[in-house]
């Protein structure tokens, strides 16, 4: 490695990715090739693959001194995966690209020169993104714009976690231990100057995609449970509105009992009310148990991950 160069980490989070690791890997010489006025470190972390990614991880470093690798202990999922690959980078910034190559390495020269330039976290944002279905495009879209109208913080759309990242960015991320992690919502959370630049985002080049709906869903609740309290205010002011509606309705039914007596069918209206006050309070029930849930974790404060093994040489960030 020479002393005087920049050094530049490609952080890939790689879980049962045997098949897309070596297409992954000549496309990245090619692009380390091209740009000589960088030192690189290829780092994986391997996120529990039962596969033979950990092999051929070992297999690359061994005729390639540049490829790094962290082994977890256990599939934790590509958010802790990540940080996990901060707590080990040693590049003067890092670019974060996952392991598919839905994100072409091609953008990584320009997002260098973004960085050159004096830009903290230069983001790719899809202008479009092939192989994926209707439905999940249309409730990616909709998921951002629902996150949006709850913060006040800037929220990225249509970007992923495709993104170059400056030192210092890399050491506020890996300050915030939480368990349940959002990174997106991190990255705009810790400020500094952005950049955007804008790319058509691929399909897979081998495998399937290792999200099911039902994580997805998970992630999106940890999105907004994790940025904001906004639906614990919804909570309460639509509580406010409907006992105003029901103090209303309080005041008619005792007029009407004075006025014109005792009434006594009623069992529909009767009905209707129980039914929609108990569903809304057992929808709201769910809401602060979901903030529960997450004050729960987190004051375990266990550790975010454990290693079972990285490659030789390796120091850790942790202190
Ligand atoms: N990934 C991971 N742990 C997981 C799931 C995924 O490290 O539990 C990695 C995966 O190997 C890939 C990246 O995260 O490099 C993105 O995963 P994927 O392509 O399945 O997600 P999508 O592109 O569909 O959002
Ligand atoms: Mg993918």
């Amino acid at each position: 490695m020479e002393e005087n160069k920049k050094l530049v980490t490609i952080l890939i989070p790689a879980y049962n990715e045997e098949e897309a690791l070596p297409i992954l890997y000549e496309r990245l010489v090619k692009l380390m090739d091209g740009l000589p006025q960088y030192n690189f470190e290829l780092l994986f972390v391997n996120d529990g693959s039962r596969d033979k990614t950990l092999d051929i991880l070992k297999e690359m470093r061994k005729s390639d001194s540049r490829v790094c690798y962290v082994n977890l202990s256990r599939n934790y999922g590509k958010e802790v995966a990540m940080i996990a690959g901060f707590d080990y980078i040693n590049g003067d910034c890092m670019i974060n690209i996952d392991a598919d190559l839905q994100d072409p390495p091609e953008l990584i020269p320009e997002m260098l020169k973004y960085w050159e330039e004096g830009y903290d976290d230069v983001y790719a944002k899809r202008k479009s993104r092939k192989g994926e279905s209707i439905f999940k495009k249309l409730t990616s879209w909709g998921y951002y714009r629902v996150l949006q109208s709850m913060t006040n913080i800037q929220i990225q759309t249509d970007t992923g976690d495709f993104r170059l990242l400056d030192r210092r960015c890399v050491e506020a991320i890996r300050q915030m231990r939480e368990s349940q992690r959002y990174t997106k919502g991190l990255y705009s959370w810790i400020g500094y100057k952005k950049k955007e630049i804008l790319y058509d985002r691929d399909a897979r080049v081998a495998g399937k995609t290792k999200w099911n709906y039902r994580q997805l869903a998970n992630l999106s609740i940890d999105g907004i449970t994790s940025f904001t309290t906004s639906p614990l205010r919804w909570a309460a002011i639509i509580g406010m509105l409907v006992s105003l509606c029901g103090f209303i309705y309080m005041i008619i039914i005792i007029a009407k009992t004075l006025i014109y007596g005792i009434d006594v069918p009623g069992y529909a209206s009767m009905m209707v009310v129980i039914l929609f006050l108990g569903g809304l309070q057992l929808i709201f029930l769910g809401i602060i148990g979901e903030y529960l849930g997450r004050a729960f974790y987190e004051s375990k404060g266990r550790p975010l991950y454990f290693i079972d093994c990285y490659n030789e040489k390796r120091e850790t960030n942790i202190k």
